[in-house]
């Protein structure tokens, strides 16, 4: 069955793979990003692509007000959005960690609440949100992501307690390190020294969350909920 499905920040990266993972199966998919295009890879699939900030609740707003009107309510919600701004916590501006927690965790409130809403009265729904191993065992330089990531993961149980009666799961999957730009600026000693402490010796391919995502969003997880899945080669064991 086509399940009306929203990945934002789909535009590129982990989300662009877990979009075109949706897309491939048959889904009613929809990607928010910054700039609303549709990228290449998404475009057979006839992907609807809209333009949000998820910083600004009116931008949000009026993107679901449209994937609604195309697709009907958001059945399965993947929160993916987010950015880095790295630097040690001497170093870091109140705006760098502001702006971190903003987009990483409030912009996930602002995006699930809408979607949750829809949900509750159709008594089903999916919300994985995208954490990262960083939320879990934390990362020098990165007190603001990593506090972000961690929030994440609160939010979900509290969310799922809330949320389970009523037929919708609320997971977490938290990658390692993965091929996206978001890596692309490490350099290649760091990148080396990161790979050293992965028991697979590797990055994930963005696909390889994808297949995560896809898992529990699907049939065989409907008992799975408040569960946070790493996907991450064994990094954060
Ligand atoms: P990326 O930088 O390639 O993509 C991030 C996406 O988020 C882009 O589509 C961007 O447009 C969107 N985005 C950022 N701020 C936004 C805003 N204010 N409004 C709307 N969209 C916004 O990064 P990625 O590696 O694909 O990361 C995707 C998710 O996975 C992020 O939440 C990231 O924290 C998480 N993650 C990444 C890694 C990794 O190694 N790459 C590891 C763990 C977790």
């Amino acid at each position: 069955m086509s399940r009306s499905v929203l990945v934002t920040g789909g535009n590129r990266g982990i989300g662009l793979a877990i979009a075109q993972s949706f897309a491939e199966a048959g889904d009613k998919v929809a990607i928010t990003s910054r700039n609303g295009e549709v990228p290449e890879e998404l475009a057979k699939y006839g992907v609807l692509a809209v333009r949000a900030d998820i910083t600004d609740t009116e931008q949000v707003d009026a993107a679901f007000t449209e994937i609604e009107a195309a697709h009907g309510p958001v059945e399965v919600l993947v929160a993916n959005a987010g950015i880095t701004k790295d630097t040690l916590l001497l170093r870091m501006s109140e705006d760098e960690f502001t702006s971190v927690l903003d987009t990483n965790l409030t912009g996930t409130f602002r995006v699930v609440k809408r979607a949750a809403a829809k949900m509750l009265r159709a008594r089903k729904g999916r919300v994985v949100l995208i954490s990262s191993v960083v939320g879990l065992s934390g990362s020098a330089g990165q007190v603001n992501y990593a506090a972000s990531k961690a929030g994440l993961v609160g939010f979900a149980r509290s969310l799922a307690r809330e949320l389970g009666s009523r037929g919708i799961t609320v997971n977490v999957v938290a990658p390692g390190f993965v091929d996206t730009d978001m890596t692309a600026v490490l350099s290649e000693e760091r990148r080396k020294e990161i790979v050293s402490g992965v028991p697979l010796n590797r990055y994930a391919a963005p696909a390889e969350i994808a297949s995560a995502v896809r898992f529990l969003a699907s049939d065989e997880a409907a008992y799975i909920t408040g569960a946070v899945i790493p996907v991450d080669g064994g990094l954060g064991m």
